[in-house]
């Protein structure tokens, strides 16, 4: 192995990255790695930049290029175009946000299903459709779509965020059989319970739903089909994010990565 081997992993010096619902959790973690591996980042959310600007302020304390916030509200693709031509061309594209509802498919509220598969799938097909033209011209791009464990099983009571995290791997598979050629690489990195504010504000539905204390669903709920018994780190899915990204990943293309602490392998 020489050094020049290894340089692909820890290039992304001139590649811009989007990284939606990028301002916290998983997204801002990836946002983070991309950032001190060269890239020039670009996070977005629906918030306001005035929301946002304390977090900005202490990720750019951190080596690496400026990193740079594009707000736009992912649950209606017609500023899509907008935001695009606001950013530029896009070398990589996480296509991380998500949001959750916790409820029984009979109580499940319709505007909620159509939101939640607004945002957690439909806003990937509508960014991925418009970044590939550019990186098609470059013969370059990596698509990275933050799935989930469940994209590969279900729970109870998230019919909806399933339903979306499973469609996602569809999208993932059709995105790289139709750019493998072009050295465009797609994938979904599936992690399991990581502890981020998505989670934490979902506790309160958990424990109504299925009748039990906060303790008892992290224990029994969150944590009982982890086998590690733990919640999986930020920083973990943020490592496997930037290798994705990297020249050395660039056979790897239209799989899922589970970070799950082994809980799709039983
Ligand atoms: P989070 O709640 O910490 O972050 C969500 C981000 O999305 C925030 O930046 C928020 O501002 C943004 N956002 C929410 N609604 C938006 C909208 N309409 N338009 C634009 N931005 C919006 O969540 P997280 O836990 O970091 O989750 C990130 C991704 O990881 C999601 O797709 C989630 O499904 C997935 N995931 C999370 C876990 C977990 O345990 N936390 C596990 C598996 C998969």
């Amino acid at each position: 192995m020489t050094v020049s081997m290894l340089d692909g992993y820890s290039g992304l010096r001139g590649k811009r990255a989007l990284i939606t619902g990028g301002t916290s959790g998983i997204g801002l973690g990836v946002a983070t790695r991309l950032k001190t591996l060269g890239a020039d980042v670009v996070i977005n959310s629906h918030e306001s930049p005035a929301q946002v600007a304390a977090v900005l302020e202490q990720v750019n304390t951190l080596e690496g290029p400026e990193m740079v916030f594009a707000p736009a509200d992912m649950s209606d693709h017609s500023s899509f175009d907008d935001l695009l031509g606001a950013i530029g061309a896009v070398d990589i594209l996480v296509n991380n946000v998500g949001i959750q509802h916790v409820q029984a498919i009979a109580d499940f509220p319709d505007e909620k299903w159509q939101q939640i598969l607004n945002i957690n799938l439909s806003s990937a097909f509508y960014l991925t459709k418009r970044v590939l033209p550019a990186m098609q011209s470059r013969n370059w791009g990596r698509i990275i779509n933050v799935a989930s464990a469940h994209g590969l099983v279900a729970s109870p009571f998230k019919s909806a965020y399933v339903a979306a995290k499973h469609g996602i791997l569809g999208l993932t598979k059709a995105t790289a059989l139709e750019h493998a050629e072009h050295g465009i690489t797609c994938n979904a990195i599936c992690p399991g319970y990581v502890w981020t504010p998505l989670v934490e504000q979902q506790l309160a539905d958990q424990c109504k739903v299925h009748g039990m204390s906060e303790q008892d669903v992290i224990q029994n709920i969150m944590l009982q089909p982890q086998p590690t018994k733990k919640f999986v780190q930020i920083e973990e899915v943020a490592e496997l994010a930037g290798f994705l990204c990297g020249d050395l990943a660039r056979s790897i293309t239209g799989t899922s990565l589970s970070i799950d602490g082994g809980w799709t392998a039983g």
